[in-house]
């Protein structure tokens, strides 16, 4: 049989590596904030801050990312709490991930600080798989000043395994070889994809470890746990199928994708953080002067799996809501009721903008109309900012946002969000995901040492 050869690299503490490299390269900081008892919180000011990353001296205070910044300072009084910057981490994600694509077109980038790479076939350029992962590894410490840990397998499952086993700044192997010396010893908590929830089951059913789950009758791991217990079970054993999928190359389209702060389970608040997707897409393309005739939708599942769906369109377009009622209609084919961890919009065959548009008797829609609307609101927006106007939807959002009620739930073309209504409130209304107040760090402000 053929094998693959499937490398997967995280960034180790990757906030607070980069905030630290950052201030020691850029901000004149003298203080290397890896080697301090140190964790990048959310909102320090507030109550319910929680702790995003954490050093390692930190985490030998058993300080854990997620929870809350209170409790971690009851653990440890004199931890160092550095604000986030998600700016700062986009730039250095985009760098991290830049250098991965040297090294194979195939990299799917999983979230800001992980990667998979299908390197197989690589082999005459870079070397075997362990010399080609401590190159990679070496390269980007060495060039960007942050470590990274790699795992090498032939799969995407025992890659992600691998690559979480001792840090920093190490390269591990786990081919299926390797399985019962490396793998089957953990805690049955360690595999990926085995929550606190059903490491808890599993531990009612005498089961400790991951070689114990994998000796396991799969039926009755089926019965107890449904489809997800055949999952796991499957993971415990190696087995993964998965395909590593890179996305569409960045500058053949126009495209936007968020990885969202909670579990998205409802079609609605899917369609806002759609809707908030396209208005950014629809925007960058009408600023460019361009149309697209191929849409394309992608939903990531929280556990590897990753699908997408894409139309060609009648017209090229760059008007938001239709931009929009295509990749609803992609969406709808595509979901198959899991949560949600991740949504893009990508967009492809760019053309000019005519502004000439073939009119249908079939298609009573007055494009014109639409696109004017949209050269409105871009000239609103261009003037007086992004907020300056937003959509109903979102808008009914802001005033739940600002504690008076909202008058009954959102309807009409863009959907109802459903339950997730206090989380939709930190859903911005163009491109999604994170608050602005969080995107850049005043360092003027902030005390660097
Ligand atoms: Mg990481």
């Amino acid at each position: 049989m053929f094998d693959k050869v499937i490398f997967h690299i995280d960034v180790n503490s990757a906030y607070l590596s980069w905030e630290a490299v950052y201030r020691l390269q850029h901000v004149g900081g003298h203080v290397d904030l890896r080697e301090q008892v140190c964790a990048v919180g959310g909102d320090a000011a507030m109550r319910h801050g929680i702790i995003l990353a954490k050093s390692l001296p930190a985490k030998r205070f058993g300080i854990h990312t997620g929870e809350s910044i209170l409790e971690a300072r009851q653990k440890c009084p004199q931890l160092m709490i550095v604000p986030p910057n998600y700016g700062l981490y986009e730039q250095s994600s985009a760098a991290f991930m830049n250098i991965l694509k040297e090294y194979s077109p195939e990299v799917e980038q999983y979230s800001i600080d992980e990667a998979f790479m299908d390197m197989t076939g690589t082999r005459g350029l870079w070397g075997p798989p362990r010399m080609a992962a401590e190159r990679i590894r070496q390269e980007i410490s060495g060039r960007l000043g942050f470590t990274v840990n790699v795992g090498v397998s032939s799969n995407k499952l025992l890659a992600k395994m691998a690559s979480d086993f001792k840090k920093p700044d190490r390269v591990h192997t786990l081919f299926p070889e390797e399985i019962p010396e490396k793998m089957w010893p953990l805690p049955v908590a360690d595999l990926f994809f085995v929550g606190r929830a059903t490491a808890k089951k599993l531990h009612t059913m005498g089961i400790f470890t991951i070689g114990e789950l994998a000796r396991q009758d799969p039926e009755l791991i089926k019965y107890h746990l449904k489809k997800h217990g055949e999952v796991i079970w499957a993971f415990a054993n190696g087995m993964d199928v998965s395909p590593v999928l890179p996305e569409p190359p960045a500058n053949k389209g126009y495209g936007n994708s968020t990885t969202i702060a909670f579990d998205v389970t409802d079609a609605g608040t899917a369609r806002l953080v759609l809707l908030s997707l396209a208005e950014m897409v629809a925007a960058r393309l009408r600023s460019d002067g361009v149309c697209a005739g191929v849409v394309s939708v992608t939903v990531k599942y929280d556990d590897l799996k990753s699908v997408s769906h894409q139309r060609t369109l009648p017209e090229g377009t760059n008007i938001t809501s239709e931009l929009f009622g295509h990749a609803g209609r992609l969406f709808d084919e595509l979901w198959d009721g899991r949560p949600i961890r991740h949504l893009g919009i990508h967009t492809g065959r760019i053309s000019r903008a005519s502004g000439v548009r073939q009119i249908s008797f079939a298609d009573p829609v007055d494009y014109e109309k639409l696109g004017r609307l949209d050269a409105m609101v871009d000239a609103v927006r261009d003037r007086y900012g992004r907020d300056a106007m937003m959509r109903a939807s979102f808008a009914r959002r802001e005033k739940v946002r600002s504690g008076s009620r909202g008058d009954g739930p959102a309807s009409g073309m863009y959907g109802k969000p459903g339950n997730g209504a206090a989380k939709i409130q930190n859903l911005e209304h163009m491109a999604g995901g994170v608050s602005r107040e969080k995107w850049t760090v005043d360092y003027t402000k902030v005390p660097v040492e």
